[in-house]
């Protein structure tokens, strides 16, 4: 019988919408227009637009020339992740979303960055990456590295990173994805080539994304080609209503993030509390930064599959935190890249709390959790 109270736990894979963004998005929604048009009722629409960009600019720390809206993060990453005459090759982190890993454009010339245990790109396997090029190719190199990861919510040391890409004089591409809301943006954007960032992680709608570019945009190339929208860089008639809830939604989750942080902590921390009294039980990259939502959990011997329903039985949306497809939970190529064999990596569970998370669900998932995973242990399982 499914339980009559639901608890959403799974605020990586997407968030709830912010009223805040609801409510810009039924503004330009109930608006006709097309922003590209001369009259009253497409400037109004132009209006919405430009607000939003010069709003998502100033977060950043850019200008509103910087910044390009796409449908979502994946078509931003991909349209960043196409060689150019500045881009011959691509070093991307073996942790990276799909996003990037099955939507560059590179082919053969792409050096993966192994991670450590802990899922860290480390500044020696970049310095190895520059060295085993020849010479001549070393600055025509786009570096991708993701601020955090959506699996595990382990955070990259870009400082380091970022100094080398620099030094020679190459690109970096950050995926602030699961990042925004959570940590600065500032920061990250200050280190980066281009960044990019989804509506729908931050509590906005859908269908919504931005490049927002650092100083050498000239470096990369529009993926979508027909009209002049969006200053040549993406074309086509923009979303102006997911646009503006986005806005909106980063608007907040930006002004909120330094309290927000803090209380998701305390609740990451009590859920972890409760996860490592549980026999077995371990939490991917905990000798790591985190972000301060994100848990993965390993139940070993426990298909994440089956964990997955019977969590969802009892009223708890989770994630296997790696590829589900037809129900069947592969290995997650996150855990893999950082050293966990196969079965562990199909035994994976993500726990991740957002800006609705309430202290109930985390008293109500610490009380459930350890029971849910006690009962499907296979020792109980077998004795059953
Ligand atoms: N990058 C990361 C780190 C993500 O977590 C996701 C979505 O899961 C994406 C990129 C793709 O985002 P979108 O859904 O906006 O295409």
């Amino acid at each position: 019988m499914a339980a009559a109270s639901r608890h959403y736990c799974d605020h990586n894979a997407t968030t709830e919408l912010r009223p805040v963004a609801k409510a810009a998005l039924i503004a330009a929604l109930d608006a006709t227009g097309n922003a590209s048009s001369v009259h009253t009722e497409g400037q109004r629409q132009r209006g919405r637009i430009e607000d939003a960009r010069r709003l998502v600019a100033r977060l950043l720390g850019r200008g509103p020339a910087d910044v390009t809206f796409t449908s979502g993060a994946t078509e931003a990453l991909n349209t960043l992740a196409q060689p150019t005459e500045a881009h011959r090759h691509l070093f991307l982190g073996a942790t990276e979303h799909a996003a990037l890993r099955d939507g560059h454009r590179f082919g053969d010339a792409v050096t993966i960055l192994p991670v450590d245990n802990e899922g860290r790109v480390t500044t020696a396997s970049l310095d190895e990456a520059f060295a085993a090029l020849p010479d001549a190719q070393r600055n025509a190199v786009l570096v991708a590295v993701q601020a955090a990861n959506n699996e595990t919510g382990v955070i990259q040391p870009l400082d380091a990173l970022a100094a080398i890409v620099k030094a020679r004089g190459a690109s970096l591409l950050v995926d602030a994805v699961q990042a925004a809301g959570r940590l600065p943006l500032a920061p990250l954007m200050a280190l980066a080539d281009a960044l990019v960032l989804s509506s729908h992680k931050v509590g906005g709608p859908a269908g919504a994304g931005a490049i927002v570019y650092g100083t050498q945009d000239a470096r990369f190339l529009p993926l979508i080609r027909g009209g002049g929208q969006e200053r040549r860089r993406r074309a086509g008639t923009e979303n102006a209503a997911a646009i503006a809830g986005f806005a909106a939604a980063l608007e907040q989750a930006a002004a909120e993030q330094p309290a927000e942080a803090a209380r998701l902590n305390t609740l990451r921390e009590t859920f972890e509390n409760a996860v490592r009294a549980i026999p077995g039980a371990m939490i991917v990259g905990q000798n790591a930064e985190r972000l301060p939502n994100t848990t993965c959990v390993l139940l070993r011997g426990i298909a994440a599959e089956k964990a997955l329903i019977a969590f969802d039985i009892a009223g708890f949306a989770l994630s296997s935190g790696s590829a589900c497809s037809s129900g069947k939970v592969t290995a997650s190529h996150v855990l893999t890249a950082m050293g966990f064999d196969t079965a562990s990596a199909r035994s994976a569970l993500r726990i991740s709390f957002g800006w609705s998370s309430t202290e109930a669900t985390c008293e109500a998932l610490c009380a459930a959790f350890p029971r849910i995973a006690q009962n499907l242990s296979p020792e109980k399982v077998h004795a059953a």
